[in-house]
């Protein structure tokens, strides 16, 4: 019987996207032999103030255009299509449901994971992925392991501890550095950088 295809699910406000989520998500797919990582900028987070976050639009291309060169990477705009808010659980549903063969891979930063049990429906989540996750800062690396182990011996969960590398960069870092004037060259792909500064995002005059 073929080997099931094995897909990487890259969700994040992507506001905007910068190498931190590109460097994740290709170690990702290295470690786990992904056959593809589907990037999907969410819609209407739930968790975060509305106001700061640019229209799902403009997220979206400055996604194409990080990804465009990485023939393993591609863009999903199902949660930004999706009226109301997004959420994990309906994602991972959907896709299912188009083709319940693929074996489907959750990838998150360490932050993520952290709260990940305040997740709606994180229970379905974990029946039908497996978790990716990297440690993000200083201290979580053991604390990452120790909630791991945690979770999979509570609800027999899959999940799978990239090898520790801290990348530390953040989507609020780089809007800051803009707003600033400051410098994110190296931080953010040049071609989303040159889609910010035509476009005057992030307080770009
Ligand atoms: P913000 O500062 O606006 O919250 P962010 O940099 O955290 O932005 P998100 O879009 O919130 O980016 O993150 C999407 C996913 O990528 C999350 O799972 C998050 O944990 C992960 N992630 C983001 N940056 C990093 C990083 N530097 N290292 C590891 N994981 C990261
Ligand atoms: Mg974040």
């Amino acid at each position: 019987m073929a080997q099931k295809k094995r897909i990487g699910i890259m969700g994040g406000t992507f506001n905007p996207i910068h190498q931190g989520h590109l460097i994740l998500a290709e170690q990702a797919r290295e470690y786990c032999g992904l056959d593809e990582v589907l990037f999907i900028p969410s819609g209407n987070s739930y968790m975060k103030p509305s106001d700061e976050i640019l229209d799902g639009k403009t997220r979206i291309s400055m996604t194409a255009l990080a990804i465009e060169d990485n023939p393993y990477f591609a863009l999903s705009t199902m949660e930004v299509e999706r009226e109301g808010a997004t959420y994990t659980c309906d994602t991972i549903r959907e896709l299912k449901g188009l083709n319940p063969s693929i074996e489907y891979f959750f990838i998150m930063g360490a932050d993520a994971f952290f709260i990940f049990e305040k997740w709606k429906n994180y229970n379905e989540i974990l029946a039908n992925c497996i978790l990716v996750v990297e440690s993000r800062d200083e201290k979580d690396t053991s604390q990452l392991k120790e909630k791991a182990a945690n979770l999979q011996k509570k609800y027999q969960a899959e999940i799978i501890v990239l090898p520790e590398r801290k990348i530390d960069l953040s989507s609020t870092e780089i809007r800051n550095r803009l707003k600033n004037g400051e410098s994110v060259r190296y931080m953010i792909p040049d071609k989303v950088l040159s889609y910010i500064q035509k476009n005057r995002l992030y307080y770009i005059r």
